[in-house]
């Protein structure tokens, strides 16, 4: 390396350290933290209701869970520890630059993979198998909030249905799947009726995951950084998924074709959402629990303690 190179690389650091200095506890300022927390607010207080707020512009591309950033950067404070996930893994890219970041523009923070030991949880796609506590956020990544968007496109008219409670658009959407394919096919991104009145996206998490919605213990705040919204299921809300009476809602069965339940290959767990996938080496099909976290404490008991 020459020298102008080193002294070029050198000035880089420097000024890397010296903006490192200069961030913010939690990367935004004071003022758009208590903009977010406010609306946090509102939306705790009308259960399910899509409160806009001026999505600020964050280090990486909208999509990238920048609603969800925002609001733990938000919500987080040093005597807090931080749980993030990606598709129920701790340790995929998405989950790890966000821990990354959080952690460098939070100093003083805990983080952990364990559901049980965190107290706020930032996640793409899934809410935890282990059963959420009183103490405990859930922080979801949203990138389309507004279950009505797949029948009216406009924002206007949707705001108007909202309000109104007229989500008969959608139950006619649900009969033509049930026409067609004789089951509703919605895989992800359940419509959720909250409290009664708003029906909400709950972002694209499975079917599997809806019911943990119902009477959770655990606060679960939903925040869309591209669309400039968010929405909260509070402690103890009763969250109903969109159903007939003569067609229920039911989750994914993880059945094999003898009507067996499927179980995860790593630890044996007959009773969690399992992801699949094809051995590289024999080829075959194989499950295994989508949450990392669960699976490794089900190995564990199988175990004996040990892993
Ligand atoms: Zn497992």
């Amino acid at each position: 390396m020459s020298n102008t190179s080193q002294h070029s690389s050198q000035t880089t650091e420097t000024k890397f350290r010296q903006a490192t200095a200069e961030y913010n506890f939690g990367f935004l300022d004071e003022y758009a933290k208590k903009e977010v927390r406010r609306s946090v607010l509102k939306a705790i207080a009308i259960p399910g209701y899509q409160v806009p707020y001026s999505s600020r512009e964050m280090p990486m591309g909208r999509g990238f869970g920048t609603g969800g950033l925002q609001l733990t950067l938000s919500l987080i404070g040093k005597q807090d520890t931080l749980k993030v996930i990606d598709q129920g893994s701790d340790d995929s890219v998405n989950a790890v630059n966000l821990r990354s970041f959080i952690e460098m523009t939070c100093p003083g923070i805990d983080t952990t993979t364990k559901v049980t030991e965190a107290n706020l949880i930032q996640s793409r796609h899934r809410i935890p198998e282990q059963p959420l506590r009183e103490d405990q956020v859930i922080v979801l990544q949203v990138p389309y909030p507004d279950a009505l968007v797949v029948v009216e496109p406009s924002e206007d008219k949707r705001k108007i249905m909202h309000g109104e409670a007229d989500y008969s658009r959608l139950l006619v959407k649900l009969y033509e799947d049930i026409v067609k394919f004789n089951e509703i096919t919605i895989a992800h991104r359940y419509p959720t009726r909250i409290n009664g009145h708003y029906v909400l996206d709950p972002s694209p998490i499975p079917r599997w995951d809806v019911p943990k919605m119902n009477d959770s213990k655990a606060l679960i705040l939903f925040g869309a950084g591209r669309e400039k919204k968010i929405y909260a299921v509070p402690p103890y809300t009763l969250a109903e998924p969109l159903e007939f009476d003569d067609v229920p809602f039911r989750v994914e069965n993880f059945n094999d074709e003898n009507g067996q339940r499927r179980v995860c290959h790593r630890c044996g767990c007959n009773h969690s959402f399992l992801d699949e996938f094809v051995d590289a080496r024999s080829g075959q099909k194989l499950y295994q629990c989508s949450d990392s976290d669960y699976c490794d404490e089900q190995l564990k008991l199988k175990n004996g303690g040990e892993r």
